[in-house]
């Protein structure tokens, strides 16, 4: 149980430069439909907490709402329940869907909340989100309180962190199962970061003939030998060799147009061409209609995660180790250490343990 009346350690980012901020802050109390959460494990991600810490100028428009907790992958500890809360109780083990949805528009009705139309967000997305919406602290704390809807119990064989995984993995089980994918299938993927070799994790364990795990010569020495620990058949380093076959699926979660144009040139006729990766920096990327079209190869996009995905990828981390893709953990003191990990590549997952 927290202590009552008492404070707690909060990473703020307090002023408009690099940089956050350990300072203190009540522990917040639940609302009605939420509980709190002793947070254990909170990851940065390289496209959210990374550059809000480097402040660039995209995340600027921040400046106004300072200081705010950021952080909206994280696991954590049951540790006070809302009044309306009946199906948690104090010390169980839950991973967080940092998406805040309404749950009554069709989309919500139909498990795909990812896409609410009902709550709009103020992070580059465009979906609200607990931890980077301004109205909301995220989990770079040592408490957060979050919807009981948001939550998801692990079995005590996942880790915390390995829970703060499950958010990234869930993405990954999104792409395939939003896809024709079917077993034995041969399938690529572009971009070897968490994303990336969640998909190629959620393919391979889904029974795929060959995944292929396509970087760049950054990856060559630590991300590419990762995803052959994850189960790629081959890896390609895409600034010196080609693909040899075309897929059926494609899997996209660069966020860089080569990519997309990789994609385009090495899916099979009637393929598909499945786009996570966000391309950030553009608002436009171009697509060569004629050649998908000709060829009967369709593109998905892929938002998130569902009901679904979450179900799977729980499963999944029971079944596999994740170890290779997660961490390391820095202790929340040691944040400065952390982000200037994540910002040397250094790990898939990093993440800080409060
Ligand atoms: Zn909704």
């Amino acid at each position: 149980m927290g202590e009552e009346n008492s404070d707690m350690r909060v990473l703020a980012k307090t002023e408009p430069k690099p940089g956050m901020t350990l300072q203190e802050k009540p522990i917040p109390e639940p609302e009605p439909d939420e509980v709190r959460l002793r947070v254990k494990s909170v990851g940065i991600d390289g496209g959210v907490e990374a550059p809000l810490y480097q402040w660039v100028p995209s995340y600027q428009h921040y400046e106004e709402h300072l200081p705010q907790v950021f952080g909206h992958e994280f696991a954590g500890e049951v540790d006070a329940l809302g009044s309306d809360v009946s199906n948690y109780q104090t010390g169980d083990r839950v991973a967080v869907e940092p998406s805040i949805f309404c749950g009554r528009c069709r989309n919500c009705r139909e498990g795909d909340w990812n896409i609410c139309t009902e709550k709009s967000g103020y992070g580059p997305s465009g979906q609200k989100s607990i931890g980077i919406d301004i109205d909301n602290d995220g989990a770079l704390a040592d408490y957060v309180t979050v919807p009981a809807s948001n939550l998801y119990t692990i079995p005590d064989s996942i880790t915390y962190d390995e829970g703060t995984f499950l958010e990234l993995l869930a993405i990954g089980v999104h792409a395939v199962e939003r896809s024709d994918f079917e077993a034995g299938d041969r399938v690529a993927v572009t971009g070897p970061g968490s994303v990336g070799l969640s998909a190629l994790i959620a393919a391979s364990v889904g029974g795929a003939n060959e995944v292929v795990m396509i970087g760049t010569s950054d990856d060559e020495n630590r991300r590419l030998p990762i995803a052959k620990k994850m189960g790629a058949t081959q890896t390609v380093n895409i600034e010196e060799e080609s693909l040899e076959k075309p897929v059926d699926v494609f899997i996209e979660a660069s966020g860089h147009e080569s990519a997309l144009k990789t994609a385009e040139e090495h899916t099979q006729k009637g393929g598909e061409i499945i786009q996570i990766g966000v391309y950030h920096g553009k608002d436009a990327v171009p697509v060569n209609l004629n050649h998908l079209l000709n060829n009967g190869i369709s593109i998905e996009t892929i938002f998130g995660r569902k009901e679904s995905s979450w179900h799977r990828a729980i499963a999944i981390a029971e079944q596999i180790d994740l170890s290779p893709v997660v961490g390391p953990s820095y202790d929340l003191e040691d944040f400065e250490e952390a982000f200037a990990a994540e910002n040397n590549r250094v790990g898939i997952k990093i993440t800080l343990n409060p």
